[in-house]
């Protein structure tokens, strides 16, 4: 619908990159992205080396073959792919905005070579390991620790929720030092590492969700992502993530809105369409503002990070506001829908449950809302104890 035009400000270059993944989207994933879900499955191997043919793994990074495409341009790849899927768009964000960007800002010329041009066509795969299973908003209290051992590095502990961690080629791991948080390059088949799928999640089922346990993974010295230096090179990455979410939600909310508006014109009741009732349309009246906010929400981030200016309460902005706004869209389309909302014959109940776990990944509402908390006011209200990720200032 786009009454407000919105993508009239994007660029040839990003209107190219729309119009391109939006016709893969609609005839490679599609027709088959239900199925799926149901089968509580993605054929990442097959799909990466489309995407990566696309340019979109790493679009925003330049050199070693990556295209260095605008903030924009990636954040409309975002939306186009979770149009179909959040899976999809998580496949993204694991893949260019967390492993290969945690190698881009932070690794060696060495390491940079050896990974990231494969990674950018999908040869190669990689995850992200920060969560562990007893928390991932404290990021700080991570568990896993890699100690020295002559000049190896030994690797003991235990991630969960981990994308794409049981196919990695490469495994970006975040461990405690002596020196504090560190990120590792740990290759997929490394002795000690071991991976598994976890099963029956109810959202996000067309995505490969893992956990990993480090047993004593012996890697040699030059594993260290040398530029890492805590907790803040961490937020650096995920932030990225952060960025591609809160562009990406827009698409999931506007195949939820597309479906309501076709269902409330040929579905009748009492003699009626029933998008021809006031209250239908009011829920679609408010479905569009809530878009189109969204929409400007995402836009005005992504300029000012083609500028060089977002920060963390920006990205914060637009993630808690985004996600809250697709996941109530999805829920009013849903009502729409009636009972056939709830069946995956409609895409909404698909899109209702995996946004439920994007509102949870990359900073819950809860995080976002203290990052804010904290800008607005100047106080950290993380806890009494702990520094805040954000200023190192405790609020006691
Ligand atoms: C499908 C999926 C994929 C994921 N992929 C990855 C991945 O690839 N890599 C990775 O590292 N992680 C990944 N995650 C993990 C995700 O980032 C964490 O689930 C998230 O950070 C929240 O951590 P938690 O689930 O342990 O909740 P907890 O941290 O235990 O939080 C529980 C609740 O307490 C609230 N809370 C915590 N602290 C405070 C506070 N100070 N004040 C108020 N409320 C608070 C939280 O907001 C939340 O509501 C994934 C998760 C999911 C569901």
């Amino acid at each position: 619908m786009d009454i407000l035009h919105i993508d009239d400000q994007l660029t040839d270059e990003e209107r190219t990159i729309r119009d391109t993944v939006r016709d893969y989207v609609d005839k490679n994933i599609q027709p088959r992205v239900s199925g799926w879900f149901e089968e509580d499955t993605l054929p990442i191997r097959e799909l990466a080396p489309e995407l990566g043919k696309l340019g979109l793994f790493g679009m925003q990074l330049k050199g070693y073959g990556l295209p260095g495409s605008s903030a924009v341009a990636y954040g409309v790849a975002c939306r186009e792919l979770e149009a179909a899927d959040s899976g999809l768009r998580t496949l993204l964000s694991v893949q260019g905005s967390l492993a290969m960007s945690s190698i881009y800002k932070f690794g060696t010329e060495d390491q940079k070579t050896e990974w990231l041009a494969r990674m950018a066509a999908g040869e190669a795969l990689g995850c992200f390991g920060s969560t562990e299973p007893r928390g991932g908003s404290e990021v700080a209290a991570m568990q896993t620790y890699a100690r020295r051992d002559g000049s190896d590095w030994i690797l003991n502990g235990h991630k969960k929720w981990i994308g794409n961690a049981a196919l990695a080629d490469v495994a970006v791991i975040w461990a405690q030092t002596d020196n504090g948080v560190r990120g590792f390059l740990v290759p997929g088949g490394t002795p000690g590492f071991n991976t598994s799928v976890i099963k029956h999640k109810w959202g996000l089922r067309a995505a490969v969700t893992c956990e990993i346990v480090l047993d004593n993974v012996r890697l040699p010295a030059e594993a260290i992502l040398p530029g890492t230096t805590g907790i803040e090179s961490l937020l650096a990455c995920t932030l990225e993530a952060q960025y591609g979410i809160l562009f990406g939600v827009t698409g999931a909310a506007r195949t939820c809105y597309e479906t309501a508006v076709d269902y409330a014109k040929s579905r009748r009741q009492f003699g009626l369409p029933i998008g021809g009732f006031q209250m239908t349309q009011q829920k679609l009246a408010r479905m569009e503002i809530a878009l189109g906010q969204a929409a400007l929400v995402a836009m005005q981030i992504g300029r000012l990070k083609d500028q060089g200016k977002v920060t963390q309460p920006m990205v914060s902005f637009g993630k808690l506001a985004n996600v809250r706004t697709a996941l109530e869209v999805a829920r009013q389309a849903r009502t729409i829908l009636a009972a056939n909302g709830i069946t995956l014959d409609y895409p909404v109940i698909r899109h209702m449950n995996n946004l439920e776990a994007v509102f949870t990944y990359e900073g819950t509402e809860e995080i976002h809302t203290l990052v804010l908390g904290e800008t607005i006011t100047g106080l950290p209200a993380w806890s009494p104890a702990v520094p805040s990720p954000l200023t190192g200032a405790t609020s006691s």
